[in-house]
């Protein structure tokens, strides 16, 4: 323990310098501090449906992780081998490369800037890397905070759920400044197949808002297609074979079919349970209504998706994952 704590303070004061120097230094710094910071702990924050796969793949990649959440009994998967500490800021303290995977920005803005927070204890020189689905302007907030303390934010969401967080084939949408994203990189990629570099702060997630508001459109409407095709007779199975080889196809189709017995190993096929909750969806459309309401962008659908997955919440979805919006239309099927 103390042998990896002296170990941790040079790799970290070494990160520190680097930052502060020419591209060409800075590179040669990065190299050094990554093969010497290699199996110094990383610290994680948010062991929920996403964070608790990704922690596992860290660990597979040979890094010793501190790790907390406010849910205990989310730590129980690593209390024997991975040290379990009480707040952000004893991750803070023991760790200088931190990932955080929190539902919402109120979430992220506690953990962070909160009396127990990371910036509490942060280390100068420090990644804090923020893979929550959030509202761009708070990454912007917390990126200031953060440098005030000399240390980097960097935002970088994830897409792929969670089955390709255990697989560890996610893909990173990642914004911050670009001379910080081989590092970001070292540790994505123990997570992701794909790791793909935005631009500045609050680009990750500008990124991540798009996709989810696109998602949960194609989901709503391979929900309606597959009920109305199943009142018209056809077999599930059958349709969607036929939509997956025709121009239907889409990932909610052909990968999460919200249909229960059309696929296996997908929520659908497990009364909804685990996944991409319903609740989280509301929440990425509402960040999606706020940033078109700020850009002057017209999101029709986008709106009217917001609207389902709230009803859906209002009436006992908000736990399940997002694909039972083909139950809720089902049991709506009378209006
Ligand atoms: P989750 O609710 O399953 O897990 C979040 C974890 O954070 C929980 O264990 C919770 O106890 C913990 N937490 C909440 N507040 C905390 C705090 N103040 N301090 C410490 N821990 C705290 O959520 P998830 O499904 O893992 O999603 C996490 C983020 O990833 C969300 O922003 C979501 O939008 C995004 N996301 C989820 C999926 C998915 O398929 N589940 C896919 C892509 C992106």
């Amino acid at each position: 323990m103390a042998a990896a704590l002296v170990l941790r303070g040079a790799a970290g004061s070494l990160l520190g310098r680097g930052r502060r120097q020419g591209a060409g230094q800075a590179g040669l710094a990065a190299a050094c501090s990554r093969s010497m910071a290699s199996k110094t702990p990383v610290g994680f924050i948010g062991l929920g449906n996403m964070g608790n796969p990704m922690a596992k793949n860290l660990i597979k990649h040979g890094y010793p992780l501190v790790i907390y959440d406010v849910f205990p009994e989310a730590c129980k998967d690593f209390k024997d081998s991975e040290q379990v500490v009480a707040s952000p800021a004893d991750v803070a303290e023991r760790a200088d490369r931190i990932i955080t995977m929190l539902p919402t920005s109120h979430n992220a803005l506690e953990v962070y800037t909160g009396p127990k927070g990371i910036l509490k204890r942060v280390k100068k020189g420090s990644l804090l890397i923020d893979s929550s689905t959030i509202d761009p302007a708070v990454s912007k907030e917390l990126a200031k905070e953060v440098e005030k303390m000399g240390a980097v934010f960097m935002d970088s969401p994830v897409s792929g759920g969670v089955g390709a967080a255990r697989a560890g084939n996610l893909t990173f949408m990642v914004g911050g400044l670009e001379r910080e994203f081989a590092a970001a990189r070292e540790l994505l990629e123990c997570m992701g197949s794909n790791v793909v570099y935005c631009g500045g702060v609050g680009t990750g997630q500008a990124a991540k808002i798009c996709n989810n508001m696109l998602l949960a459109i194609s989901m709503i409407g391979t929900a309606e297609a597959m009920n109305l095709g199943i009142r018209l007779g056809l077999d599930p199975k059958l349709l969607a074979k036929i939509l997956n080889m025709s121009s239907g196809r889409c990932w909610s189709s052909d990968t999460y079919n919200p249909v229960p017995g059309v696929m296996d190993g997908v929520p659908s096929a497990n009364n909804y349970q685990g996944g991409f909750g319903t609740v989280l969806m509301a929440k990425d459309l509402g960040l999606a209504q706020d940033s078109a309401t700020s850009t002057k962008s017209p999101i029709l659908l986008g709106g009217m998706s917001h609207q389902i997955y709230r009803m859906m919440c209002a009436k006992g979805y908000a736990r399940k994952d997002f694909s039972s919006v083909f139950q809720f239309l089902r049991e709506e099927e009378n209006l």
